[in-house]
């Protein structure tokens, strides 16, 4: 499929683009690596007549660390967050969470900025800047603002940013001496095995849960994001009864959580 026709914009400052937004507002779409616009666009599932693409803007890609704030630009790409010395320093969980996003070539032309504005609900990147304690610096007609990740997430593909806005820095806060992490997703794999865990099946459980799932329904599993309707309550699911023969998983789950912190940095 084809997108509906556009028209083109590089604009080479950032300035240029806002004016650019102001100028032709819910009729234009900021892009920047593409992996979630351009699909969208082919679908015609959005249809903006003006696309303006960042990518010309420098100021807007890599990492600095200052004090114990790392702040990473909304342009750069995934690959880079999960390489860069900078971010596997001073934010270790930040930069494993980006390796994993789809394949090479998405997390070549992905960026942090395109994920957050998405807001897909299985996507790493907003889930892990909600987790994170993170802040996103946005700009817009009005001047700059910064929003707390896990306010600037309202629901599934809904955020708090203006049409005329964008978003320029996410800044998380540096990791603490000792502080540890695991992806619940891997100790499940390593608890039931890889093929019965998935990312992004249906929002319905966090780790806690796990156990009373895999026993009780076999086939489906584990969820990672942010819950669409109430994005900032806990992921706990009141509506599975207590089983206690799925306690032995459960055991194992922790046991491989564990694992898992044990194998990361201190
Ligand atoms: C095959 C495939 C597999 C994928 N797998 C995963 C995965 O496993 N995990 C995952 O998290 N994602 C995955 N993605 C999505 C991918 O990570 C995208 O890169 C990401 O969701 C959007 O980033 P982008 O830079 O491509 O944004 P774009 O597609 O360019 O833009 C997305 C949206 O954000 C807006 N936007 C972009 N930048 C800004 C900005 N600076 N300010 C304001 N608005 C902005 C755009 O207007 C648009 O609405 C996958 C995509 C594909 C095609």
């Amino acid at each position: 499929m084809k997108p509906a026709a556009f028209s083109y914009h590089r604009p080479a400052t950032l300035e240029d683009a806002l004016s650019l937004l102001a100028q032709h507002g819910y009729d234009a779409k900021v892009i920047a690596g593409g992996q979630s616009l351009a699909p969208m666009m082919n679908m015609r599932f959005a249809q903006p007549a003006h696309l303006i693409d960042l990518s010309a803007l420098p100021q807007l890609s890599g990492a600095t660390l200052a004090g114990e704030l790392l702040s990473i630009g909304a342009m750069t790409r995934h690959h880079e967050v999960a390489t860069s010395a900078t971010v596997c320093a001073a934010c270790p969980l930040l930069a494993e969470a980006a390796a994993t996003i789809g394949h090479y070539a998405i997390r070549h032309r992905g960026t942090l900025g395109g994920s957050l504005a998405h807001a897909d609900p299985a996507a790493q990147m907003p889930f892990i800047s909600s987790t994170l304690g993170a802040s996103i610096d946005i700009v817009g007609p009005a001047g700059a603002r910064l929003a707390p990740a896990a306010e600037f997430l309202i629901a599934v593909m809904t955020t708090d940013l203006a049409a005329e806005e964008i978003i320029r820095t996410v800044h998380f806060p540096v990791a603490r001496a000792g502080e540890r992490h695991a992806f619940p997703f891997e100790a499940a794999r390593a608890t039931v095995g890889a093929e019965k865990v998935t990312l992004g099946c249906k929002p319905s459980m966090a780790s806690e849960d796990f156990a009373f799932m895999a026993q009780q329904k076999l086939g489906a599993y584990i969820w990672m994001g942010v819950d669409g309707a109430t994005p900032r309550a806990p992921l706990h699911n009141p509506h599975y009864d207590f089983n206690g023969d799925a306690l032995a998983t459960g055991a194992a789950y922790w046991v491989n959580v564990v694992r898992a912190f044990g194998a990361t940095r201190a």
